[in-house]
């Protein structure tokens, strides 16, 4: 009786569950999601790169070309923290699935 009682009790409940993608997730201030970088305030001095543990990203100096393979990425947001001019950051954006591996390469 005391199980009947609480099934019912669960029954009428909102669920815990979010209805994503239905409805829009609500996103965690800290969430640590696809990179935004600002090609403005980059100074290409590599470490970034040098600090990625999954060799995600790479600097050309004398190129001034900047580049992230999002699908080697572990979202440890090292290379965040290490950037001395604070031009890149992980951002809020999280539904980056892709069919093509070549589109997980974002470059600056
Ligand atoms: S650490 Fe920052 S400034 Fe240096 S290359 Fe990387 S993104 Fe650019
Ligand atoms: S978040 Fe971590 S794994 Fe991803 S590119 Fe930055 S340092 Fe590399």
């Amino acid at each position: 009786m005391k199980l009947t009682i609480e099934c019912l009790k669960n029954v009428l409940k909102r669920p815990f569950t979010q209805k994503y993608p239905k409805e829009r997730p609500e996103i965690p201030s800290r969430l640590r999601g696809k990179h935004v970088y600002d090609k403005d305030k980059c100074v290409y001095c590599g470490l970034c790169a040098r600090y990625c543990p999954s060799n995600a990203i790479s600097v050309n100096r004398e190129k001034k070309e900047w580049s992230v393979d999002i699908g080697k990425c572990l979202f440890c947001e090292q290379c965040a923290e290490v950037c001395p001019t604070k031009c890149l950051v992980l951002g809020c954006e999280f539904e980056i699935a892709e069919v093509d591996k070549g589109k997980f390469v974002f470059r600056g």
